[in-house]
């Protein structure tokens, strides 16, 4: 196990990563591009570099969560040579090809790398909920797990470094059209008077209970049958465009469900109208 954990990266994701190992009693070198942001870090004990040289070099494995693939690029470049023979476990969100390309470049220059995903916001580190998705070299993930684990609950995806991303951002695609979805209804009864949080409550046990047909769903679409659906791409446009309907009359652009709408009538145009909404899936492919 490590004798201190480096992290290059105070943001506010950073600092609730650094807080949770000294809690546990974990030394902790940081680095910051802007310095000063090490505050109340350091009275509890983290020690903070004055580059990041001396921060990759402090011994651990080196931690980066930083804005974005970029960052991480222009951090880690003019230190590839201290890297050497050291770990780097870059939790900043990238996409799976950006992982990719990081794990290769660490490779080239005999670094051991290790990508994660974090599926949380920064005050749900280190409590219950939060889960960090992890992919790439095995070794380290194992190496690791208890630090790991002091932050979320630790899954190791595979040895493919894009894996982590490909799932955190894959279930966040998920994640933003049903807000989005969520937040057009709100717009809509809030013409009647009807504040979020009523609405909140009213919608909140429907959308969880349907999100457990997804297993259902899935099937179809793992077996590419769409051929005996209980409601027809012809039927669910009916139902869509009165939903639109019902937002305009409300004086509410109803763009969430007029983005479905518009996948259910691609479908319909290629002659798929009698079939399943689950379709829609076929019109995802890259153009
Ligand atoms: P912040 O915006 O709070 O912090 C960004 C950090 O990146 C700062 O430390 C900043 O340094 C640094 N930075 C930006 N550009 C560069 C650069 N070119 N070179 C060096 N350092 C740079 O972001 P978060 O801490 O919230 O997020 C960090 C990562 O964690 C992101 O990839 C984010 O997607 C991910 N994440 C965040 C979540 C959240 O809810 N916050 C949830 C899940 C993942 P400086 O202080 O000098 O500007």
């Amino acid at each position: 196990t490590a004798t201190g954990t480096t992290m290059l990266g105070l943001g506010a994701m950073g600092r609730a990563l650094v807080a949770a190992l000294l809690k546990a009693g974990h030394p902790v070198t940081v680095w910051n591009r802007t310095p000063g942001r090490a505050g109340e870090l350091i009275e509890r004990g983290a020690v903070e570099a004055g580059t990041v040289h001396e921060a990759v070099t402090a011994g651990g494995p080196v931690v980066v969560c930083l804005y974005d693939h970029a960052s991480v690029r222009q951090t880690l470049t003019p230190v590839a040579d201290a890297l050497r023979g050291r770990t780097v476990v870059n939790l900043t969100t990238t996409t799976p090809g950006e992982a990719r390309e990081l794990a290769a470049w660490a490779e080239e220059r005999g670094v051991a790398y290790l990508d994660g995903a974090i599926m949380a916001i920064p005050p749900m580190i280190g409590a219950p909920g939060a889960q960090i998705l992890y992919s790439g070299d095995r070794e380290v993930f194992d190496r690791y797990r208890d630090l790991f684990d002091l932050w979320a609950a630790s899954t190791y995806d595979g040895a493919d470094a894009g894996l982590a991303s490909l799932f955190d951002l894959a279930i966040l695609s998920g994640m933003y059209p049903l807000f989005s979805g969520f937040l057009q209804g709100a717009a809509m009864v809030r013409t009647a008077g009807v504040t979020a949080a009523e609405f909140a409550e009213r919608a909140a046990p429907f959308l969880a209970a349907m999100t457990g047909s997804f297993a259902h769903t899935a099937q179809l679409v793992d077996r590419g049958d769409y051929s005996a659906p209980v409601q027809s791409l012809d039927w669910t446009i009916t139902a869509l465009e009165t939903i639109a309907r019902a937002g305009r009359e409300q004086g509410v652009a109803p763009i969430p469900v007029d983005m479905v709408t518009a996948l259910v009538r691609q479908q319909i145009d290629q002659g798929h109208g009698s079939e399943g909404f689950d379709r829609i899936i076929e019109g995802m492919r890259p153009a």
